[in-house]
This record gives C-alpha cells, sequence and structure tokens, in this order.
C-alpha cells in the first residue's frame, strides 16, 4: 500500500511549483492511510499539497521579499534549488569569491546570516565548488533531493530553509562527508574583523 500512497503525493505535488515530495510528507499522509482509507483518500488530495509546500523555519519570508532581500543568483540559489557553474561559481552575471578563500573565519547563510560552516572544516575538494566536511552545530539541515533520477541529500539553511548544495560521502576524514556546497549561497565572517564579506561580484 506504501507504494500507492508514494506515487498519489508524487502525482499531487509535481505541479506545485515543481517542488518535490519530501519524506516527512510521505510518511505523513502513510500515517493518515493506517487511520483510514477513506479519510486518506480525501485528505491526500488536499492535505498532501499543503504540507509539500514551504516547511516550517524560524525565518520565513514570502517569495517577493525574498526576491527584494537577495541578488537574482542568490534567490535562484537560495530560493529556487539552482547550482552555480563549478570553479567561476558563476550564474545570472554574478560569480562568488568563496571559493579561494581560505581565511579563518565564518561562512554564513547567504538569505538569514546564519552561522553554516567553519573556515577550520574547508577544504579543496577539486570539484569547484567550495566543500568542507562538516557544518556548524545547528547551521544546516537535510532533506532526500530525488530530482535529476537521482538520490542525493539536499543540505539547507537550518534557520531559514535556504538551498545550499548537497552532501555526499567522498568527503575526507574525520566524517568522510563532503559539503558540496554554492558560494553563492553563503557569506563569509573572517574573524580578524567581524565584517561579513563574500557577497556575489560581477561575473
Ligand atoms: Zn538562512
Amino acid at each position: 500500500m506504501r507504494g500507492d500512497v508514494n506515487v498519489m503525493a508524487l502525482q499531487d505535488c509535481k505541479p506545485d511549483g515543481g517542488r518535490y515530495i519530501e519524506p516527512e510528507d510521505v510518511m505523513e499522509v502513510d500515517a493518515m492511510k493506517r487511520r483510514s482509507f477513506l479519510a486518506a483518500a480525501g485528505l491526500a488530495m488536499f492535505g498532501a499539497r499543503a504540507v509539500a509546500g514551504e516547511r516550517e523555519f524560524p525565518v520565513m519570508l514570502s517569495e517577493d521579499e525574498w526576491r527584494a532581500r537577495l541578488t537574482p543568483a542568490q534567490f535562484a540559489v537560495l530560493r529556487d534549488h539552482a547550482t552555480e557553474r563549478p570553479f567561476t561559481n558563476s550564474l545570472k552575471g554574478e560569480r562568488s569569491p568563496l571559493l579561494d578563500e581560505a581565511r579563518a573565519g565564518t561562512y554564513n547563510c547567504a538569505g538569514c546570516g546564519h552561522g553554516l560552516y567553519r573556515s577550520e572544516t574547508k577544504y579543496d575538494s577539486r570539484t569547484g565548488w567550495p566543500s568542507f566536511w562538516d557544518a556548524i552545530e545547528g547551521g544546516v539541515g537535510t532533506q532526500t533531493d530525488r530530482r535529476f533520477f537521482m538520490v542525493r541529500t539536499e543540505v539547507h539553511c537550518a534557520n531559514c530553509g535556504g538551498h545550499q548544495g548537497h552532501i555526499f560521502t567522498d568527503g575526507p576524514e574525520p566524517t568522510g562527508k563532503r559539503h558540496c556546497i554554492n558560494g553563492l549561497a553563503m557569506t563569509f565572517t573572517p574573524d580578524a574583523t567581524g565584517e561579513v564579506e563574500g557577497l556575489p561580484i560581477g561575473a
């Protein structure tokens, strides 16, 4: 029966702004179906669409508010799950300078300023994207990304939900994880100055 529910949820979510189904949503629909098949059949039509929208985060802004706050490239990555080009870290005529950033400091979410990564965990993965082997505790959240016929671990800001990148399992010790992050999704605060830097520049 679970397969039926998954298909129903997926079909119901497809037209909803292109957002993909999240595991929690499927589980929620599953739980409803266990309680009552008839109720689930009715609720899935409305409920699945509702729970597949924006998830709850401490910082929640409307699309217009995000567009006003972010550059076009930042919006595309953070709010629309776009991916910048590797090595140039460019998108929409903007470029992030953070790939080669090597000073001690904190990498923040470009959407809300939340601290995500520390310089001590940054390394050169040779992929062309800023890479880290661990996040700051409480910095990020993850979910399963099934787009493009792949199953990947999506990583986002725990404070505003802004998309950062993906986590892979080919990273260095001690975690073995590679957090592959869009430079455009972050800013950088050097310990030496405490001033926010690393905003997009012209590509
Ligand atoms: Zn954020």
